[in-house]
């Protein structure tokens, strides 16, 4: 089968590889779309990877199901030909954090807790083929799987960025949503069904402003011009939630000089960004009293089951561009160009 794959660090090509095999408790989903993520430009950059090559890329898989591994019982709803998607997080299922719902930082991998994830470590979905742990699909019914395959990290991960952030999304509150992309723009989606926060979206780009209002935010302004309009939207407090899908030196300074005080600062992107918080005597600028900081990983597979629930009742849809498999290189360079409206999808 054709596969797009990391040859070696920093060496994205497409190649021929034997289908996967599959063990007991696998299943084997022929892939109907498969998402490209920014994550994966970070990839394909990094002079040294913590994992080893060839890989095939991709972590944003739909498809259906094509066979079962021994042990696999269709008696649990994931049969041949039933529709799934695939959660990113690999967790193993028993651990602490597993066990009180928190497996996108599962134990068992470890201090940094980033479990292991397709397409950033085992092989991914960005091939006609991907052999998935049974227990890491999630059956879509008749959502299209090019559609659905984004909702596995550009839907999840800011489903749970949001969740974890429920208490500062009252109808009283602000919401700046800080990189509309990918990410973003289904962001703005579910606050939108899941909250009554007045949205504000904040991009380097004009078209993608032009997106998120399109989705459902309530203002949109350039990055350069947003700390003064939402302090002065806010009466000089700030915003109660910040999602950050940036993660920039200049994104991660906005988030610190917009966030409320008590406020949620949600740091999803991975630009390199250093936010300054200062525990000195004086106020000084900057970061609030009471304001909270998580750097969010993914998504629990609870938070993929309500992503996947709110785009079969029509109240989120991803703006896809497609691709065949054979583009993978090129839709990876157009991502890394900014110029892909949305989610590109692999289609093999
Ligand atoms: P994307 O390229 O589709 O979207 C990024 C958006 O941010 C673009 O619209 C871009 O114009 C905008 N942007 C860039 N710099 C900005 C700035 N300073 N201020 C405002 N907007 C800015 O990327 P994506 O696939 O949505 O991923 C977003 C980030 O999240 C990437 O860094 C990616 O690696 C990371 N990511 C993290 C997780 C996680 O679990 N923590 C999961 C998925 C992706
Ligand atoms: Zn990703
Ligand atoms: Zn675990």
């Amino acid at each position: 089968m054709k596969a797009v794959r990391l040859v070696a660090p920093t060496v994205v090509e497409v190649t021929d590889v034997p289908v996967p095999e599959i063990g007991p408790g696998d299943v084997l989903v022929r892939v109907g779309g498969a998402g490209l993520c920014h994550s994966d430009v970070h990839a394909a950059h990094m002079p040294e990877l913590p994992f080893p090559t060839p890989l095939t890329l991709g972590h944003e898989i739909a498809g259906t199901v094509a066979a079962l591994g021994s042990g696999v019982d269709p008696a649990a709803g994931i049969g041949e030909g039933t529709a799934v998607v695939v959660h990113l997080c690999w967790s193993c299922g028993v651990c602490r954090a597993c066990a009180a719902g928190e497996d996108n930082v599962c134990e068992a991998a470890g201090r940094m807790a980033q479990p292991l994830c397709p397409g950033l470590g085992p092989d991914g979905g960005m091939a006609e083929y991907v052999r998935v742990p049974a227990r890491h699909v999630v059956p879509i019914g008749d959502l299209d799987p090019v559609l659905a395959a984004p909702l596995a990290d550009a839907g999840m991960t800011p489903m749970h960025a949001i969740r974890s952030a429920q208490d500062r999304l009252g109808s009283d509150a602000t919401a700046l949503v800080i990189g509309v992309g990918g990410l973003g723009h289904v962001a703005v989606q579910i606050l939108r069904a899941t909250t009554a926060a007045r949205i504000v979206a904040v991009d380097v780009r004009e078209d993608r402003l032009e997106a998120a209002v399109r989705h459902g935010a309530d203002i949109a302004l350039l990055a350069d011009e947003a700390l003064e309009a939402v302090l002065g939207l806010t009466a000089g407090r700030g915003a109660d939630t910040v999602l950050d899908f940036a993660g920039s030196q200049s994104s991660v300074d906005l988030a610190v000089e917009a966030v409320a005080p008590n406020g949620a600062y949600r740091l999803v992107g991975i630009l390199g960004g250093a936010p300054r918080i200062v525990a000195a005597p004086s106020l000084g600028t900057g970061w609030p009293w009471g304001a909270s900081l998580r750097r969010t990983y993914g998504g629990t597979r609870s938070d993929l089951i309500a992503t996947v629930a709110l785009a079969q009742r029509g109240r989120i849809s991803v703006d896809v561009e497609r691709y065949p498999l054979t583009e993978g290189p090129a839709a990876l360079a157009r991502l890394e160009a900014g110029e892909v409206a949305g989610r590109a999808v692999l289609v093999p």
